[in-house]
């Protein structure tokens, strides 16, 4: 049978302990089930372990964790200074270790080093606000008259569930731990089937960090399953999910037809970037590629849809092509590299299967549009010209380096254009004009507006989406929201 802990060489030198178990009060252990399944390096196609399957059994024992935990531990109900420590002290191990962390993101994610490392540095970062929160959880002294007391408290849910994706696996961690903790939830965490190490050695962290045992759970496994599992659990009273709008939708089907439990969703993208004529040329070319290729595309907030203003359209398209040129594209391992390969031999299909969509639609291809090498998961840079709003490639989340690029004439074309869709996560803007900025953000339907930037996250600013984007905020504020219930107390004096 699998041992717990495997030996696991990185291509760079470094030899680190692989937990392949999984995370059930503190401690590593197999699946009831005895199944285990294989995970691929999706940069060179080999397999790089097995690790444990999680069923439903192994969710109600880590739901039995969860909640002796928050009823026993004193994690949700001890001074709070209990938990500030234990989230800084896990903020200090992720930077401590932050190279093997970002490392094994790109092991097994495919991801260039260089942009898991900026990955690693935010969830460290994020870990230390949110301990910054835990004392900080404040209700109202209402004033109801003086015939009684009247107050509110910000209590935490209990046991939340939380299922993440493949694309940040230690970043979506982070930003669904975090404010769990820093209000006194526990947690049972499902990480995508095709990423589920990075979150096994991060569970070695979450113990060394101090944190009660059963606060957080950490279980492999698939969605149909595991996460299915988790969507209908009685005593799980919210789920937390990251990841595609179909499945959103299901499990908030699932949700609601089983305990009711509360939910928030953080769904997919088809985000619009619009230049306009009077921008700073170079740093909207810079910003372009950094909205479409960092992480190989794989971000839900991805700016998939350029709006060029027809005045610098040439320019544009030209300075970006050269820009385009120079992306690194590789091994993601070699410290030069900018974009690794796609995650999964399934994504590579659907980005190429978008590809040949778009060309039998009649865009035409502007750069890229093929696979890069023969071996890993590697797309290089692509672009599409000469689109209608109606095409599959306009439309549909692609989910890769695949953008398309339309010219616009007016202010009112690009808004109607950048809000014809289902989705509404972010947008860019990019002028020099602060009132266009300014009048443009107000009119675009999107959780976030980036002006002159793009991907440009901070930990006390809330991230989330409109319409079919899903709903609840990571991060800000706002995310210690989705994981408190008000309580209101009224005493007769
Ligand atoms: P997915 O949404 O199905 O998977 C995300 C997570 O949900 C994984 O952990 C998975 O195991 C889990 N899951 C799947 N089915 C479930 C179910 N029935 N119940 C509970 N949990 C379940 O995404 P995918 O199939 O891996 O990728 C498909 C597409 O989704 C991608 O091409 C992309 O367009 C989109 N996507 C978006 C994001 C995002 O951040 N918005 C992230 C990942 C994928």
């Amino acid at each position: 049978s699998l041992p717990l802990s495997v030996k696991v060489k990185l291509p760079h030198g470094i030899e680190y302990d692989q937990p392949t178990g999984l995370f059930i009060n503190n401690e590593f252990v197999p699946s009831i089930s005895g199944k285990t399944f294989s995970v691929i390096s999706p940069s060179t196609e080999e397999e790089i372990t097995h690790v444990y399957e999680a069923v439903s059994e192994d969710v109600d024992a880590a739901v039995d964790a969860a909640e002796k935990a928050f009823k026993n531990s004193g994690w949700a109900t001890a001074d709070p200074s209990q938990r500030v420590s234990g989230l800084l002290k896990l903020a200090d191990l992720v930077e401590e270790h932050a190279e093997v962390l970002a490392s094994i993101e790109s092991l097994d994610n495919g991801k260039s080093l260089m942009n898991a490392r900026g990955d690693i540095a935010l969830s460290a970062a994020y870990y230390r606000s949110c301990a910054g929160w835990c004392d900080k959880i404040d209700g109202r002294n209402i004033n109801t008259g003086s015939t009684h007391l009247s107050y509110t408290k910000r209590e935490p849910i209990g046991v939340c569930g939380q299922i993440i994706p493949w694309n940040f696996p230690q970043l979506m961690l982070s930003w669904k731990l975090g404010p769990a903790l820093a209000t006194g939830n526990t947690v049972v965490l499902k990480t995508a089937e095709s990423t589920p190490l990075s979150a096994l050695y991060l569970a070695k962290l979450v113990k060394e960090a101090g944190i009660p045992a059963g606060v957080v759970n950490i279980i492999s496994g698939f969605g149909k399953t595991a996460g299915e599992a988790i969507a209908i659990h009685p005593r799980i009273r919210k789920v937390a999910f990251t990841g595609s709008t179909a499945t959103g939708r299901h499990i908030m089907k699932r949700a609601a037809e089983s305990n009711l439990k509360k939910v928030t969703l953080e769904l997919g993208g088809k985000s619009p970037n619009i230049v306009f004529n009077d921008c700073n040329v170079k740093n909207a070319v810079q910003n372009l590629i950094v909205s479409i290729f960092y992480n190989s595309g794989e971000v839900c907030c991805a700016g998939s849809r350029i709006y060029c203003q027809s005045g610098i359209y040439d320019e544009l398209l030209s300075e970006f092509k050269t820009a385009i040129e120079a992306v690194k594209i590789g091994d993601p391992f070699n410290e030069a590299t900018f974009q690794g390969s796609q995650t999964s031999q399934q994504q590579l299909d659907k980005i190429l299967g978008y590809i040949e969509k778009g060309k039998a639609e009649g865009a035409t291809l502007v750069a890229g549009g093929e696979r890069f090498g023969t071996k890993g998961f590697f797309i290089k840079p692509t672009v599409f010209g000469n689109v209608t709003e109606d095409m599959g490639v306009v439309k549909e989340e692609i989910f890769g380096p695949v953008v398309t690029i339309t010219k616009f004439e007016t202010v009112d074309e690009v808004i109607e254009k950048a809000n014809d869709s289902e989705y509404g996560l972010a947008a860019g803007v990019h002028t020099e004009d602060i009132n266009k900025a300014v009048d443009v953000s107000n009119r675009l339907h999107a959780g976030t507006v980036w002006v002159n930037t793009y991907s440009d996250f901070h930990t006390s600013v809330p991230f989330g989406g409109f319409n079919q984007s899903g709903f609840g905020r990571e991060m800000g504020t706002e995310a210690l929201d989705n994981y408190t219930q008000v309580k209101a107390v009224r005493i007769k004096i």
